[in-house]
C-alpha cells in the first residue's frame, strides 16, 4: 500500500497536507460529485453516502429542487447584506416560525439568520446574557454536549480536549450530567440565566436523554425564570421525522430558543436562531449582526429545502425508514443497541469488535460512508432520500464486516 503511488486521491492528499491546515488531519477520500444518496472519489470509486456532510444533505447530492432555486436566486439577486431586506430572508424567516413554534402566534416568534451552527449557538448566547443580566450569570449546559467550535459556543461544549487550549473562554458555564434530573434540580436556582442542551446529543454518540428530561428541563427553568435554549443544529429539520426532535420527543414542550443549521440549507451554509415570547425580543439594534447571514441564495436553499420535505413526504419516510432500519440493525450480531430516532442513529457495538473507526474504515473500503463519534458507536445520518435499497444493502454490508470481526463471518477479508 505503501508503494508510490500517483492515484489522483494521492495526489489531492499531498496538496491538501501541504496547503490546509492541519485541522483535520489529511482525509483519506477526496471526493468529487454526488448524485442522490451516492458520491464518487477521485478515483472514480463510488459510495453510499451514509453520513450526508454530517447531517447536512438532507436531499441528498445534487437535487434538483436545491440546484434550480440557488441557480434562479444567484442569477436574480446574491446578495445585499443586512442593510437591506429580500423576499427569500422575509419568506425564510416565516417558515422557520411556523416550523419551529407550530402552537405561538406569528407575532411571538423571531428569527436570527446566520451561517452555521456555531454561529446560530453565539447568537443565542448573546440571547441568554440579555436575559440574564448581572443578576443571572449562571449558564447550565450538559455534560458531552456539542455546540460549536467559536468561543462562545465552545464555551459550552463540554470535552475539554477542545476548550483548554482556548481558554478563557466566556465564563459562567456550569456543566451538569447530561439526562440527570436530580442535578439539574441542584443547579436550577434564579441565579441561572439559560439551560442550553441538545435534544438528543449527536457527536456524544446519539444520545437521548431520558424520559421526562425534555419536560423536567421546561418546569425547572420556567420556575426558576431562565430560558430553555435546545440545540437542534443536528436533530432539526426532518432529520429525526419531525420538523423538530423535540415535537416527537417532548410533544407538550415549548422552547424559549432554538438554533438550526446542518440541515436546513440542505448543503448550502445557513443557521438559525428561532426564539419564542420575550427572548424574541431581546436583541435589538446594533446588538448583533453579520454580513452574509440571511443571504438571500442561502434562504433560497432553505425554501427549497422545506418545500421539497413537504412534496416528498421526507418527515413520514425519515420516521418509517429509521424505524425499520434500525430495528434491522438491532438485531445484528455485534450490535448492541441502536439508539435515535428518524434517520439520526447511533449504532453501539460490543466490545469484542473492536474501534468503531476500525469498522467505519472498513466499510468505506466497501462503499460505505458512516462515522464513528466515539469508540463504540456509528453514527448514520444519511439523506432522508436514501432508498430501500441502499438501506438494506448497508444492513447487509455490516452483518458481513461484524460477523468477520467476530470471526463468525466467511472470512473473505
Ligand atoms: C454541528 C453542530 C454544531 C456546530 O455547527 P457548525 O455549523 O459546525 O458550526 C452545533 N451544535 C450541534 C448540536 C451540532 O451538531
Amino acid at each position: 500500500m505503501s508503494t508510490p503511488t500517483t492515484s489522483a486521491t494521492e495526489q489531492w492528499r499531498q496538496r491538501y497536507a501541504r496547503s490546509v491546515m492541519n485541522t483535520f488531519g489529511t482525509p483519506e477520500r477526496v471526493l468529487v460529485r454526488g448524485q442522490g444518496a451516492r458520491v464518487w472519489d477521485a478515483d472514480g470509486v463510488e459510495y453510499v453516502d451514509l453520513l450526508a456532510g454530517i447531517a447536512v444533505n438532507c436531499l441528498g447530492h445534487a437535487h434538483p429542487a436545491l440546484v434550480e432555486a440557488v441557480g434562479a436566486q444567484m442569477s436574480t439577486l446574491g446578495h445585499v447584506s443586512n442593510l437591506f431586506t429580500t423576499p427569500a430572508q422575509v419568506s425564510l424567516a416565516e417558515e422557520l416560525a411556523a416550523l419551529t413554534f407550530p402552537g405561538a402566534p406569528a407575532q411571538d416568534v423571531r428569527v436570527f439568520l446566520a451561517n452555521s451552527g456555531t454561529e446560530a449557538n453565539e447568537a443565542a448566547l448573546k440571547i441568554t446574557r440579555l436575559h440574564g443580566g448581572p443578576a443571572r450569570p449562571r449558564v447550565l449546559a450538559l455534560e458531552q454536549s456539542f455546540h460549536g467550535r467559536t468561543m462562545g459556543a465552545l464555551a459550552l461544549t463540554h470535552k475539554a480536549s477542545y476548550r483548554e487550549p482556548f481558554e478563557p473562554l466566556p465564563g459562567g458555564v456550569e456543566f451538569i450530567p447530561a439526562g440527570d434530573l436530580e442535578a439539574l434540580r441542584q443547579a436550577m436556582g434564579p441565579d441561572v440565566a439559560a439551560l442550553v442542551l441538545e435534544p438528543i446529543q449527536g457527536e456524544a454518540g446519539v444520545r437521548e436523554l431520558g424520559p421526562g428530561y425534555l419536560e423536567a428541563a421546561r418546569e425547572l427553568t420556567a420556575q426558576a425564570g431562565a430560558l430553555l435554549v435546545l440545540d437542534e443544529v443536528q436533530t432539526g429539520m426532518g432529520r429525526t421525522g419531525g420538523w423538530m426532535a423535540h415535537h416527537a420527543l417532548a410533544p407538550g414542550v415549548v422552547p424559549d430558543v432554538v438554533t438550526l443549521a446542518k440541515g436546513l440549507g440542505g448543503g448550502i451554509p445557513v443557521g438559525a436562531v428561532v426564539a419564542s415570547g420575550p427572548a424574541a425580543d431581546l436583541l435589538g439594534p446594533g446588538q448583533h449582526g453579520t454580513t452574509f447571514g440571511g443571504n438571500p441564495v442561502a434562504c433560497a436553499a432553505a425554501l427549497a429545502v422545506i418545500r421539497t420535505m413537504r412534496s416528498e413526504g421526507l418527515l413520514a419516510r425519515a420516521a418509517s425508514l429509521g424505524e425499520r432500519w434500525s430495528a434491522d440493525l438491532a438485531g445484528l450480531p455485534g450490535v448492541t443497541e441502536v439508539r435515535g430516532r428518524g434517520l439520526l442513529r447511533g449504532v453501539g457495538l460490543q466490545e469484542r469488535v473492536g474501534p468503531s473507526g476500525e469498522v467505519a474504515a472498513e466499510l468505506a473500503r466497501r462503499g460505505f460512508i458512516v462515522n464513528a463519534p466515539r469508540p463504540d458507536t456509528l453514527r448514520l445520518a444519511p439523506p432522508l432520500i436514501l432508498s430501500d435499497a441502499e438501506a438494506d444493502a448497508f444492513t447487509d454490508c455490516l452483518a458481513l464486516v461484524l460477523a468477520e470481526r467476530l470471526g463468525t463471518g466467511g472470512g473473505s477479508a
